[in-house]
């Protein structure tokens, strides 16, 4: 088993090619929607500042801890499984981001829209969860704070996405029950929003 710092590094690595990954994959789909027409776009004033925090706390701290050591007075330092273990679920995050764009396809916006011809997805991983995209966020925020062993980096995902996630869910929701009524009404008692009912 190498020593705990080659370790610490391997997990910085690890984390910084799954970002990069998972920023490709986001920047593919963006490309893919940019001509499609919004027929309703539910915009505030706090969307902006709640992305730039998010931005800060998955993009710029996390890059920032990884490639300069300006962070590492803030260091923790947990048993080698839970690194390993954040790096699993890391895997299945971007698992989750892959196969939940594969079935939104167009229907996917970046921030709340409907789209001209939207169709209300419930299959795949769509068929378990409401919001695949929005758990397969959480996981990578716990996978962040187990792989970046720092208070600052390893936290930042889960603090900065907590806010965008709470003012965002039932806003969203609440666009779909107005768009697509009884059909998301239906879906909705089949479905947990991020963890699956498999008792119903
Ligand atoms: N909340 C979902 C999608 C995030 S992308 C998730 O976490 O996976 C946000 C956009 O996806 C919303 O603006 C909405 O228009 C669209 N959307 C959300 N759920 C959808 C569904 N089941 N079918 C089609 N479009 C959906």
């Amino acid at each position: 088993m190498p020593d705990t710092a080659v370790l610490h590094n391997i997990f910085k690595l690890y984390f910084l090619i799954g970002l990069i990954a998972n920023d490709l994959l986001f920047a593919v789909h963006f490309r893919r929607i940019r001509q499609a027409r919004t027929i309703d776009a539910r915009k505030t004033g706090l969307d902006i500042p709640l992305w730039v925090l998010a931005l800060l706390g998955t993009q710029a701290i996390p890059v920032v801890y990884v490639l300069t050591s300006w962070l590492d007075f803030a260091d923790y330092h947990l048993p080698t499984w839970f690194g390993l273990f954040g790096a699993g679920l890391l895997a299945v995050a971007l698992w989750l981001y892959w196969r939940s764009h594969a079935v939104l396809g167009r229907n996917w916006s970046p921030s709340l829209q409907i789209r001209e011809g939207h169709s209300l997805v419930t299959r795949g991983v769509y068929r378990y969860v409401r919001h695949p995209i929005y758990a397969a966020d959480w996981l990578w925020g716990i996978a962040q704070a187990l792989l970046l062993q720092n208070w600052i980096a390893g936290l930042s995902c889960l603090a900065s996405f907590l806010p965008i996630y709470l003012y965002r869910v039932p806003r969203e929701e609440q666009m779909m029950l107005e768009h697509f009524g009884e059909e998301y009404r239906e879906y909705m008692k089949r479905t947990g929003r991020l963890i699956p009912r498999f008792w119903r």
